[in-house]
């Protein structure tokens, strides 16, 4: 029988990551997930066999992960804002920058429409469905809709909805056609959209493995705003907030093709733990 202690097969998998680039710890990782054991368990149990079938296992994912691909594809999930969201090769891997999103627009909601009001929230390009859900799991008072281009991305949302007990709505389509094709005003927008410009070079992992339909946005990366920029006067309240996630050192850009169309809206900038400007939110009617 070929099999091999977690000692052993740790020792293994972090010097077969290190001699193809990648982190060493990640072979912990994905033993814990194979093991389904939290990492204090896994400590005491150094000297436990595996089984053939769980070395063999671990073997083949520590080999796809050397190849590049993202361990949140291969074990299925990622944490965001606490919580666990399925994903798979059809969505962006929820960042935690986006984290930073969402906790900025909650703060301004209390702020710009205090009481308990119907307010109406949409996400745009909603990916796995982390932005709205959150969103709608945090403020279960807001009514949150959320809109893909792709199919396959909101089957993931809508799996992650319903696992998560998020009431969110969701609609496929370009960008806000789906609230254009309605009439309907919305209170709240806001989006990660795809802002990497096209022939940025990315790390491999994401450049290879997440959906280039989720990162790209044209030479400068600002198609997409330059499209809300046109788009959202017809969908939003007179009083209504934007926010978007941007990418470094767009965020004067940004705030330039929204000032054109809200002139007299109160805009705002956020940078990151980095020092990276990373959020841009939109304040109209409440100058
Ligand atoms: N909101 C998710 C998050 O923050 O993790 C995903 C963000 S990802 C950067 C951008 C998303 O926009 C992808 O899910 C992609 O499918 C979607 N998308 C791309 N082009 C779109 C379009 N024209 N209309 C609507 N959604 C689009
Ligand atoms: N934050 C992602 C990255 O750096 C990009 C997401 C996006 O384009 N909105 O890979």
């Amino acid at each position: 029988m070929v099999t091999k202690k977690v000692f052993e097969a740790l020792k293994w998998a972090s010097s077969y990551l290190k001699k193809h680039n990648r982190d060493e710890n990640a072979g912990e990782w994905l033993l814990l997930w194979i093991l389904n054991m939290d990492r204090s368990k896994l400590l005491a149990e150094q000297r436990m066999s595996l089984t053939e079938d769980q070395w063999h296992h671990f073997e083949q994912v520590v080999k796809q992960h050397a190849l590049g691909k993202p361990i949140q594809y291969i074990i299925g999930y990622e944490e965001f804002y606490g919580r666990r969201f399925m994903v798979n090769e059809h969505v962006l891997i929820p960042r935690p920058e986006t984290e930073e999103l969402i906790e900025a627009v909650l703060h301004r909601i209390n702020h710009l429409f205090p009481g308990n009001q119907h307010l109406k929230l949409a996400d745009i390009g909603t990916g796995s469905g982390a932005i709205a859900i959150t969103i709608k799991l945090e403020r279960p008072d807001l009514e949150v809709m959320a809109t893909d281009i792709s199919q396959d991305a909101l089957k993931v949302a809508n799996s992650n909805a319903q696992v998560l007990g998020a009431d969110v709505t969701f609609r496929q389509g370009d960008l806000l056609m789906p609230i254009l094709q309605t009439g309907e005003k919305w209170d709240i927008i806001l989006s990660n959209p795809p802002y990497i410009p096209a022939h940025d070079v990315l790390d491999k992992i994401v450049q290879d493995h997440e959906p280039s339909l989720a990162l790209f946005a044209g030479e400068d990366g600002l198609d997409f705003y330059r499209r809300f920029a046109l788009e959202l006067p017809k969908v939003v309240h007179e009083k209504s907030l934007i926010a978007f996630e941007i990418g470094a050192g767009q965020g004067e850009a940004v705030v330039a093709l929204m000032k054109e169309v809200f002139p007299t809206a109160l805009t705002e900038i956020l940078f990151d733990i980095n020092g990276k400007d990373r959020i841009v939110l939109i304040q109209c009617g409440s100058e």
